[in-house]
């Protein structure tokens, strides 16, 4: 089980740290991907419009990058009451200095506001619990930033299966699946994040990843094309190594003899990047021609989730004798 809330175009970080993964999953697993609106609230709950806005081309995102909808279920997490009757429930026994205790909760008040500490926003780790406990998920892959989420997660599974499972394990323990590239860099340098405003979307244009290819930062010490660089500290190589492996040790050695100069090599990455975002690109076009598809497969795999969920949360309550 995975996810992403909600927020808007997909980028290329979000390409290799989850949907390349993802596209492996559909082919050797039963993948349930959710569209995390609910999720989305919690930092951006004055702003329902740009939530709602942004669902279909998350969806439209994902199938371009060669999701296959026929070999998992895609889903909105909102149409799946259960999940949101699980989190009142197992909000009954997690202790909140369990949920004050990840990173996240202080780093991200910190960046974005106090006024984002609310009780949603303390309870997140739990409702991203639930939403891959309510399907039983064994397998969750996440970046770095999310494994203190999961480590809460495989707690709380702990704890309920201790109170309640009588020997048995009701709730699954999920495992974390590092992604090979966790983390990548934008064209400032820093982790590639709309909110940073540094990112190569999948629905940009050729002109326009182009441009923001050349405003990217580089070695500050090799100012002039024949001053040797320093590959390892700059964001453009550590793209190379994502879109054309093949040609990393040629710039990596070209860069450091000074023959290769950064105007040059941000041109030749441009070119290489358009290239590998062409398919995608061109899938997205498709699909958009038809916003009834999106639509309705979002509708049939939110149908065929809540059955499933809805035969979690009965073991859930039998368990709890609620029923
Ligand atoms: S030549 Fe390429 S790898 Fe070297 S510093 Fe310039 S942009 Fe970076």
């Amino acid at each position: 089980m995975s996810g992403m809330r909600p927020t808007g175009k997909l980028h290329l970080g979000h390409l290799v740290g989850a949907l390349q993964q993802w596209v492996r999953y559909c082919e050797t697993a039963d993948p349930y991907f959710e569209i995390a609106d609910l999720h989305a609230y919690t930092t951006s709950f004055s702003d329902p419009k740009a939530i709602r806005d942004a669902r279909n081309d998350v969806v439209m995102d994902w199938l371009a990058a060669g999701i296959d909808p026929e070999r998992c279920t895609i889903y909105l997490q909102s149409a799946i009451p259960e999940i949101s009757e699980l989190q009142v429930l197992l909000g009954m026994m997690t202790p909140v200095s369990w949920l004050e205790r990840v990173p996240t909760w202080k780093g991200q008040i910190g960046e974005l506001g106090q006024h984002i500490a609310t009780y949603g926003f303390l309870g997140y780790p739990l409702l991203q619990l639930c939403d891959i406990a309510i399907f039983r998920g064994e397998r969750v892959p996440v970046g770095k930033d999310q494994l203190a989420h999961l480590e809460l997660g495989r707690e709380v599974v702990r704890r309920f299966n201790y109170l309640y499972g009588e020997g048995k394990d009701v709730l699954v323990e999920p495992e974390a699946t590092l992604s090979e590239f966790p983390e990548i860099p934008g064209i400032d340098g820093r982790k590639m994040s709309k909110s940073y405003n540094n990112a190569v979307l999948l629905a940009d244009d050729e002109a326009t990843t182009t441009k923001k290819v050349r405003s990217m930062v580089t070695d500050p010490l090799k100012v002039r094309r024949h001053d040797p660089g320093r590959p390892e500290i700059c964001p453009v190589f550590a793209l190379w190594k994502i879109v054309n492996p093949g040609h990393v040790s040629w710039v990596d050695q070209n860069c450091r003899s000074g023959e290769l100069g950064c105007v040059q090599d941000k041109a030749d990455f441009a070119a290489a990047l358009n290239a590998f975002l062409a398919p995608i690109r061109e899938r997205r076009v498709q699909i958009a021609s038809d916003p009834g598809y999106v639509e309705r497969i979002i509708a049939e795999g939110s149908e065929k989730a809540r059955d499933v969920a809805v035969q979690t949360l009965r073991d859930v309550k039998r368990a709890m004798k609620l029923i």
